[in-house]
């Protein structure tokens, strides 16, 4: 018996130094650790003074030493499973607030305060006495109804713990994998271990949990020096990918959904971790209605397109992930594009539009008519300006105000938008000067329809608060000749130049420029 329990001595020795080693090197390298390691540390020196407590217990020879000893273990064994489960919690992405410390943490407290006063209630031990056939170290116990309590506690957490493992597998990426499973073991030995226990097939008088616990923290400790675990990385990779804008899909080589980040969750609200494994197609009609713009299998390196979704317009980067020549996955990014097409959109309009009247403004109309003088040209159709300007606006200001000067401008650029047919270019040309550029049209169809402009600008007066305000124009039309040879800037000053003429003509009236060579269709 004497060997016997020198070996189990040497045995949860030998767990005390290899736990206390992995403590120490820890906290040496704890600089290259995130957070995580303090719960780790936290936890091993509970598991080391839960060992080194049993230890002693086994060389004990009194009952006063036995019970000592018993409380020294009961520093550590009630909290180094509830800090397992916060290690793992923290390392599944389950932050650890202080509430969920508190709370995890004050059961085991309650149990080393009533192990510590079991003299005055009994709540832990109905009775504590040295084994009187084995004798010391041995005790005989009869267990109080705390003693239940707290073992289907420590239990909770350490079956708690290796649930939460369990359900993450599938999730997780193979190349953390190992980490997992080191988890998983170290997890599931103490609950064998202790089943073993309690089924009576381990030596009588004998935990075998402090024996065999240092082999979890050779596990802890290989996964914590191979697999990176703990190390900033991993956990640095998981968080940029959970913080960062854009969405992320992942799907593996089957097409299948395999992961996606909080962004994307964002996106598609409906988005759950239950789909992971479904094929992309299912998942995506799912989330939009919609069958997916692309067909997957026919894309060969990268694509880019956008949708709409709940209001939003995004950006689609999807490529391929490629890994020695083979289509391992796919991965999909969705960027927000929404703010950013709005404001495209904005500066368009500004840069094209005339604020005040909405339609073209000067710069567009040069760039546009440019382009309707070349397939004119092209199809040798004939091509007509018309320049208009309103008579005496000045007066329209100085009599009834700026602002209505402004709702006239308005007023005349929305009767004439009226009346304009398909392929007619419209314009403001600057202060109350408008144009137009007519593909089609010779120099008198040009000039009927100016008069016809002419005569709607003088029939529909403006009606502000109740009165009329009416404007009359003065036009200028030109064409381009027979050779064709005219550029805008030169039709336009033709134009001009009938315009001029039109205002010294006596102003309400369209003038033509006319030349010897003009284009009559
Ligand atoms: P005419 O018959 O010879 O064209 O006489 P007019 O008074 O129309 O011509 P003039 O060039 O002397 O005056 C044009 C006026 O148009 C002067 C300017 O203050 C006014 N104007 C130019 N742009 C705007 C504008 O955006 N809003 C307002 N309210 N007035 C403008
Ligand atoms: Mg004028
Ligand atoms: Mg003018």
């Amino acid at each position: 018996m004497e060997s016997k329990l020198e070996a189990f001595v040497t045995l949860v020795c030998t767990s005390v130094v290899l736990n206390l080693s992995i403590l120490v090197y820890t906290y040496w390298k704890r600089h290259h650790y995130t957070s995580i390691s303090k719960l780790f540390m936290w936890n091993i020196l509970f598991t080391v003074i839960y060992c080194f407590g049993y230890a002693f217990s086994l060389t004990s020879t009194s009952i006063e030493q036995l019970r000592f000893w018993n409380i020294v273990q009961y520093v550590g064994l009630p909290f180094f499973p509830p800090l397992g489960l916060l290690f793992v919690m923290q390392y599944l992405g389950y932050s650890a607030t202080r509430k969920r410390i508190i709370a995890i943490l004050s059961i085991p407290l309650l149990t080393f305060l009533i192990n510590i006063t079991n003299e005055y209630h009994h709540l832990f031990y109905k009775l504590y006495v040295i084994h009187p056939v084995l004798g010391a170290p041995f005790s005989e116990i009869q267990y109080g109804a705390w003693f239940a309590a707290h073992n289907i506690y420590i239990f909770s957490c350490m079956l708690a713990a290796l649930l939460l493992l369990l359900f993450r597998w599938k999730e997780t990426d193979n190349v953390y994998k190992p980490q997992i499973f080191a988890l998983i073991c170290g997890q599931l030995l103490p609950i064998v271990t202790a089943f073993l226990l309690f089924i009576g097939v381990t030596p009588d008088g004998i935990d075998p949990v402090p024996m065999v616990i240092w082999v979890s923290s050779v596990l802890y400790l290989w996964s914590i020096t191979s697999s990176r675990m703990l190390s900033i990385m991993p956990i640095a990779k998981e968080t940029i990918f959970n913080h960062m804008n854009d969405g992320v899909i992942v799907l593996n080589g089957s097409y299948q959904l395999i992961e996606y980040n909080q962004a994307c969750k964002n996106m598609f609200s409906i988005l759950d971790r239950s789909m992971l494994g479904t094929p992309f197609d299912l998942v995506w009609y799912k989330l939009t209605n919609q069958s997916f713009p692309v067909q997957l299998v026919t894309i060969t390196d990268k694509l880019n397109t956008t949708i709409h979704h709940a209001g939003y317009l995004y950006q689609l980067r999807i490529s391929i992930l490629q890994q020695s020549n083979n289509n391992s996955g796919i991965l999909i990014i969705f960027t927000d594009i929404t703010e950013l097409h709005t404001l495209q959109q904005k500066l368009e309009r500004l840069a094209y539009y005339d604020e005040l009247t909405q339609i073209y403004n000067r710069h567009a109309f040069f760039q546009q008519s440019e382009q309707s003088l070349i397939k004119a040209k092209d199809n040798r159709s004939a091509f007509t300006i018309i320049l208009f300007d309103i008579d005496f606006f000045k007066k329209v200001n100085d009599t009834y105000g700026h602002h209505t000067g402004d709702q006239m401008l308005l007023h005349v650029a929305q009767i004439c938008k009226a009346e304009l047919g398909e392929h007619m270019l419209f314009a403001r040309y600057g202060g109350e000067e408008f144009v137009l550029a007519l593909t089609g049209y010779t120099l008198v169809e040009g000039e009927n329809f100016a008069n016809h402009l002419r005569l709607c600008i003088e029939q529909k007066p403006l009606v502000e608060n109740d009165r009329f305000v009416s404007v009359t124009s003065s036009f200028g039309v030109s064409v381009t000749t027979g050779a064709m040879e005219e550029t805008i800037y030169q039709l336009l000053q033709k134009a001009d130049e009938a315009l001029y003429a039109a205002k010294r003509a006596g102003r309400n009236q369209v003038q033509v420029f006319k030349e010897e060579h003009e284009f009559v269709g």
